[in-house]
């Protein structure tokens, strides 16, 4: 391709919310043979809720969501938001919401007047936060996290956790001085072009891989839902694979990355798309990286693209965009 062309198809891109930084990234789009999604924010709109809550010791509800969003009040993810959220309507209505309610001027107004004292937090990526409230220590976050800190996960929990994971919920656990005192079940539902966009990947040739830090249960049950549309009993009857089938779950942010770098070993070109601090690695990694345009800033840098729109189906606009330019057969 010339450089004109380059200059045209970039501002093409431009136009449809693809931003690309520079003609080399362009050029690889083409030979793109996999497409890794991390899955909370991308694949899914990254706008979690509570759905359900079980609490283990003698504290009421009320205790239980005051220490919990106490904890998560630093955090900036999604998660953290949801619960903040659920805590917030609680603690202002005197019940938990029934939908999502947006009352986002009164929140911190009213959130100073009842959230504990927190020092010393944390935010541990992959795994949850971790702070002190009144002089204890408050885990809130997946069970790498509880474990890790030598707390024991009763069996009655284990099986309300592994209930929630099978329908692709995430179970975050609540541990306070040294002792699990809750769950908490969150749903974060897929983008709605997530399908669409999977099947056509597939259709160009290309492998979609889902790569998360959340667990292996909850992972597979949401790359099985991108396979849920209007054919999937046809597709299904005539022995069609649907969703997406190459799952890496329970990945810490650094082997995010290290699964890119094993893709990429046979030459294969990779392409990474992620929002994340978490994500920024593996977009660095990858030949192909591409931000969500929602996603946090360093991803956003580590990226060769900005989907600004936030849409899913621009990973096919940047895809054919490069192949259409650089195309070979013209
Ligand atoms: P993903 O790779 O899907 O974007 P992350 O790596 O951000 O997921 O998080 C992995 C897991 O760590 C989450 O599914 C959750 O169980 C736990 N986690 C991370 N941050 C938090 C938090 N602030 N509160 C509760 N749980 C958290
Ligand atoms: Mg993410």
């Amino acid at each position: 391709a010339t450089p004109t062309a380059v200059m045209v198809a970039t501002g093409v891109g431009a136009n449809h919310g693809v931003l690309v930084k520079g003609g080399d990234a362009l050029e690889r789009a083409q030979n793109v043979k996999y497409v890794i999604f991390d899955k909370t924010g991308t694949l899914t709109q990254g706008k979690a809720t509570v759905t359900s809550t079980k609490i283990f010791s003698g504290i009421d509800l009320g205790e239980f969501l005051t220490l919990v969003a106490s904890a998560e009040a630093s955090s900036e993810h999604p998660l953290a938001k949801a619960i903040m959220d659920y805590a917030f309507h609680f603690h202002f209505f005197g019940k938990l919401p029934s939908s999502k309610d947006d009352i986002k001027k009164r929140k911190q107004e009213i959130f100073s007047q009842w959230l504990l004292e927190v020092a010393d937090f944390a935010a541990l990526p992959g795994k949850g936060v971790q702070c002190l409230i009144n002089g204890k220590k408050i885990l809130v976050g997946n069970r790498t996290l509880i474990t890790e800190n030598g707390i024991n996960i009763p069996e009655e929990a284990e099986s309300f956790l592994v209930d929630l994971e099978l329908n692709a919920k995430t179970g975050v656990l609540v541990a306070y001085d040294s002792e699990l005192i809750g769950l908490m079940g969150m749903t974060d539902p897929l983008k709605r072009e997530a399908v669409v966009v999977v099947e056509g990947l597939k259709k160009m040739g290309i492998y979609p891989v889902m790569v998360t830090g959340d667990n292996w249960r909850t992972a597979h049950a949401v790359a099985k839902e991108v396979g849920w549309h209007s054919h999937v009993v046809v597709l299904v009857y005539i022995g069609m694979q649907v969703g997406i089938e190459d799952v890496r779950a329970e990945v810490m942010p650094a082997g995010k990355a290290d699964i890119i770098r094993s893709l990429q070993k046979d030459g294969s070109v990779v392409a990474m798309v992620g929002d994340g601090i978490n994500d920024s690695p593996a977009l660095a990694a990858a030949d192909v990286g591409m931000a969500i345009g929602a996603g946090t800033d360093i991803a956003i840098e580590a990226a060769d693209y900005v989907l600004v729109r936030n849409n899913l189906e621009d990973v096919i606009t940047a895809i054919d965009l490069s192949r259409k330019t650089f195309s070979r057969i013209r």
